[in-house]
């Protein structure tokens, strides 16, 4: 895949400090390039500090992990779009598998937050994955075509193109488990072709990430399979020495 996309997930990890101290290293080891995309999804209080820290880095693109539906409003603990992008974020992740199983959220909130995002100013990466039992039951491509549905579902036809997706399984994320190559390469075939009927040709340039347990013994693998535009990385992305190592894979 050409220029394909690294996006690191901090999660509920990196305050302010280690933030600083993991873009200091990161960025001595990780030269600008021309031929991949870096982003990193910080929490969103220490989104600003790195922000900061990358300043003479453009390459380096930032996002939230998570904005609410709305542009404004009584929502205590909530930002928005607007929010997350005057502190830095030029993306957001939508929908990702935590988010809708740990804290409830659903697909028709997923579709919310897209058309949100977009207002806002951020580009949307959707996230979609089936859990376990779901695979089990041979519902893998449902699951994944309903979730992107809905999450496209208020949005522009022409604004599809200009989403990314991450296909993340739920069984696979920070589990140690992967899909393999080849499935990841199914799910991501079926995702496209999702994607088509939704946005038309020019959805073939959506990036579709994979997530779930990568690290740096599998990076080039998934991202050789087709169909496979980029990764998407929670615990691997913690250290700034072994992610600068799947950043150049
Ligand atoms: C994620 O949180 O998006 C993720 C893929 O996590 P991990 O790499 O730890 O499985």
């Amino acid at each position: 895949m050409n220029n394909p996309v690294f996006a690191a997930n901090w999660k509920m990890n990196h305050g302010v400090a280690d933030a600083q101290a993991f873009m200091r290293q990161f960025l001595a080891h990780y030269a600008r390039a021309y031929d991949r995309s870096v982003m990193f999804f910080p929490s969103a209080l220490t989104l600003h500090a790195v922000h900061a820290a990358v300043r003479e880095r453009p390459d380096i693109k930032l996002g939230a992990q998570n904005i609410h539906w709305e542009d404004v409003g009584a929502f205590t603990g909530e930002n928005s779009a607007a929010i997350a992008r005057g502190a830095g974020a030029r993306y957001t992740l939508v929908g990702h598998s935590e988010r809708r199983h740990v804290f409830g959220e659903t697909d028709e909130q997923a579709g919310k937050k897209v058309a949100a995002a977009f207002r806002g100013g951020l580009t949307p990466m959707l996230c979609v994955g089936e859990k376990l039992d779901e695979r089990e039951r041979g519902d893998t491509v449902a699951v994944v075509v309903r979730q992107l549905r809905a999450g496209m579902a208020h949005i522009e036809k022409a604004q599809v193109a200009s989403c990314l997706v991450a296909y993340e399984p739920v069984w696979a994320i920070g589990t140690g488990k992967t899909a393999t190559p080849a499935d990841a390469a199914s799910v991501h075939a079926a995702i496209r072709a999702e994607l088509n009927a939704l946005g038309g040709d020019r959805a073939d340039s959506v990036p579709i990430l994979y997530g779930g347990s990568v690290n740096r013994g599998n990076a080039r693998a998934l991202l050789d399979a087709p169909e496979v535009g980029g990764l998407l990385v929670g615990g691997a992305s913690l250290d700034a020495d072994g992610w600068a190592a799947i950043c150049t894979t």
